[in-house]
């Protein structure tokens, strides 16, 4: 996913901040581990890489990884993204000028359209695409070779991929939030890059409420980076770190905005649930993916929200999250 920060200064740190190299990857250990094989493997046979397909809730690394799959086969990469995929020629035309060895990232896949993704079967298979010219009973398929590329795929989730997309891919790495210590990590290599002095206790406070995701972490990292510059602060510390996530509306646990308004009207609106996805959605002015794939996945790992059979509820720790009594009767 590209950032949601509009301003330059933001993607440009944010750029410099991206690790160039597997070694320099925090975290998803097995993830790095069995790609590493996997690009060895290639390298030792002198062949393009096998097609990977990432998947993972926004923020936590397929981007940065697809950069270093073309770092490390030593090959360009093409980034496009599903949604810019609207049509069969505008994936013909992408495909047919990749050079020998390419790498093409293409973010949401699974936001393609249905004959640009048929397309992508034969093209990840055969390496060859059909282009059609002409139109109704006159059209004409051209059969045109491509030559042999790595295609890097990245989905929130691998689930709403069909069957035969998925099947084409020699590797799947699912990415999972990343640890309270994990995220200390990536804070303390990027306050060095961006030379900031923050003590332990200031990357456990930051950390903590990175809803278990680099980027966020990065975010906050710049945020109380500001606060520190403003209130003359030379070295932050758990203290500073929480002054100035406080004022960010980033609470202790790490929730942000949407997860809090989706737990709100979970446990106000609906009694705690159950209640069905969209109208959950509705009831928060977003959209039923954005939901899904971007609040849920974390507010399920935090045991603040349940997904049933019947729809989602509030667990007992949403309750307690949100200082709401819950309802007399209630047992999640
Ligand atoms: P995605 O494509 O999954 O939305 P990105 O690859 O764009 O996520 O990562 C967002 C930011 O988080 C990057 O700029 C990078 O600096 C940082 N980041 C992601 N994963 C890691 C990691 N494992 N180690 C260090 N930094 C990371």
């Amino acid at each position: 996913m590209v950032s949601a920060d509009g301003e330059p200064e933001e993607r440009m740190i944010e750029a410099a901040l991206r690790p160039k190299s597997l070694d320099d990857f925090v975290g998803q250990k097995r993830v790095r581990e069995q790609l590493s094989l996997v690009l060895e493997a290639s390298r030792l046979r002198g062949r393009s890489a096998d097609h990977v397909l990432l998947s993972g809730p926004p923020g936590l690394g397929k981007t940065t990884l697809a950069m270093i799959i073309a770092a490390e086969m030593n090959a360009p990469l093409r980034i496009t993204s599903g949604p810019a995929i609207q049509h069969a020629g505008d994936l013909a035309a992408i495909l047919s000028s990749l050079s020998e060895g390419e790498v093409l990232f293409l973010d949401e896949i699974h936001r393609m359209s249905r004959p640009a993704e048929e397309m992508l079967y034969m093209a990840m298979e055969d390496f060859r695409v059909d282009i059609v010219v002409g139109k109704g009973a006159g059209a004409t398929a051209i059969p045109l070779d491509l030559p042999p590329f790595t295609l890097v795929g990245a989905t929130t989730r691998a689930g709403l991929l069909p069957g035969p997309l998925r099947d084409r891919f020699g590797f799947t790495g699912h990415l999972e939030f990343y640890a309270v210590d994990e995220l200390e990590r990536v804070l303390r290599r990027s306050a060095g890059l961006m030379d900031l002095a923050v003590n332990s206790a200031g990357f456990a406070e930051i950390a903590k409420r990175s809803r278990g995701t680099p980027r966020i972490a990065n975010r906050l990292l710049r945020r109380v980076r500001d606060w520190a510059l403003v209130h003359g602060v030379q070295q932050i510390d758990a203290r500073s770190a929480s002054a100035a996530l406080d004022m960010y509306e980033v609470d202790a646990r790490g929730l942000d905005r949407l997860d809090r308004a989706v737990l709100h009207a979970l446990v106000s609106k609906f009694h705690g649930g159950p209640v069905g996805l969209s109208t959950l959605a509705i009831a928060v002015g977003e959209e039923t993916e954005t939901v899904e794939t971007v609040a849920e996945p974390y507010l399920v790992r935090e045991g603040l929200l349940g997904r049933t059979p019947r729809g989602r509820i509030a667990m007992p720790a949403a309750y307690e999250h949100l200082g709401i009594e819950p309802p007399a009767g209630y047992a999640a």
